[in-house]
């Protein structure tokens, strides 16, 4: 007979480890004992871990483990960007990207492999889905970028930022981003701050009402245009979850955290949404809710049926936006010469969507 597999303790989070230790007979400290060695001091090996006794050790050492996603694949761009392929099971791999700047590091993370949202203009949907992401896939990546860029507790801070904007919709993962995110705040293991780890969301409404009460980061909207008919097209979640109930929850989050903003994303796609009108529609839209927003200038990708805008046009289309008080920048394009910018994660999808979509064709092509 097969033992049973062993618990993989960076799956738990934070609250689920303390309740196995109470489980086998230890104490919650020992839970933080091994954040601690796993999260600060990147250390995996149970043996290694000298503050815990002997016993307890080998006991770890029999009935668990601690497992991350393997590095298959890194790539470095021209402008210090990094990208890093991590196999999560035997068919599938997501991809993590490090985003240096002046005074930050910012890690864009995955939550899911693929993603079940249509987005016309993101190359991880035309991957299709295949699952979500567990907390130690997800907050593994951290760990690995952390090891990668040499982060240790006495070394500088490398990774100063975190955005849940790779591979997936977060919140339809959301126990298990929320865990990991916990993670990312939590003095044991990466200690950012708050506002320092933004959740990006096409719009799940219920999910950004659910994170408002439980774990109120930063949030990020995809909103991409100011009206229900090209939002239905661009990012059809919005037939869904409209524009005025998306808006309302966005206000209702803001209201929770005074002092926070909103971030609202707006992909530029030439002669779509890049009219100087809708820019004006965009500010009406956000009366009311303390925004700025992140211009991105589409990133092309094979297959890809939109263009980005040009230059002029989204310059207008920011200066439109700040004239109506709200400030407005372009997101620089970063890593876009190892397809790591934003839209252009595809990592390896076994796609169990896709393929649903794609079977009718393959039986064409077959005869
Ligand atoms: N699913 C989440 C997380 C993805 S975040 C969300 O939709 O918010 C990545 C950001 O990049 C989103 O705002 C997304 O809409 C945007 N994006 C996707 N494809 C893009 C592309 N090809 N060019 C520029 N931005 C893109």
């Amino acid at each position: 007979m097969n033992s049973p597999s062993p618990t993989n303790l960076c799956d738990l989070g934070i609250e689920g480890l303390r309740t196995f230790m109470i489980g086998i007979g230890e104490s919650r400290f020992r839970s933080t004992q091994l954040i601690k060695w796993i999260h600060q001091f990147g250390v995996v090996d149970f043996s290694a871990m000298t503050n815990l006794s002997k016993a307890f050790r080998e006991q770890l050492t029999n009935n668990t483990e601690i497992r991350f996603p393997e590095i298959v694949g890194r790539q470095d761009s021209a402008d210090g960007t990094i990208k890093w392929l991590l196999r999560v099971d035997s068919g599938n791999s997501i991809e993590t990207v490090f985003i240096p700047g002046n005074d930050r590091g910012t890690l864009c993370v995955s939550s899911q492999v693929g993603c079940p949202l249509d987005c016309q203009f993101c190359a991880t949907a035309t991957q299709g889905f295949n699952r979500n992401l567990n907390v130690g896939e997800i907050i593994g990546q951290v760990w690995m970028a952390a090891r990668e860029l040499g982060q240790t507790p006495k070394t500088n801070r490398r990774i100063t930022n975190i955005v849940m904007m790779g591979m997936g919709e977060p919140l339809l993962n959301f126990n298990n981003v929320v865990n990991a995110m916990q993670l990312m705040m939590d003095d044991n293991a990466y200690n950012l701050a708050r506002k320092r780890v933004t959740l990006s969301t096409a719009g799940h409404v219920p999910g950004i009402h659910k994170l408002r009460d439980v774990c109120p980061v930063s949030l990020a909207i995809s909103l991409h245009a100011p009206n229900n008919e090209l939002r239905d097209v661009l990012v059809p979640i919005n037939r869904k979850h409209p524009l005025e109930e998306l808006l309302d929850a966005c206000k209702q989050y803001a209201s929770a955290n005074p002092h926070d903003q909103i971030t609202f994303e707006y992909v530029m796609l030439k002669g779509m949404n890049d009219g100087e009108s809708l820019a004006r529609d965009v500010a009406k839209r956000l009366r009311g809710i303390p925004a700025k927003i992140n211009l991105i200038p589409f990133n092309p990708f094979p297959g890809a049926k939109y263009e980005c805008s040009t230059r002029e046009t989204i310059d207008r289309f920011r200066d439109q936006l700040t004239r109506a008080g709200i400030v407005t920048i372009t997101r620089k394009t970063r890593g876009d010469d190892i397809d790591a910018a934003c839209g252009q994660l595809v990592g390896k999808v076994i796609s169990k969507s896709a393929r649903r979509r794609a079977k009718t064709s393959a039986v064409e092509v077959l005869r």
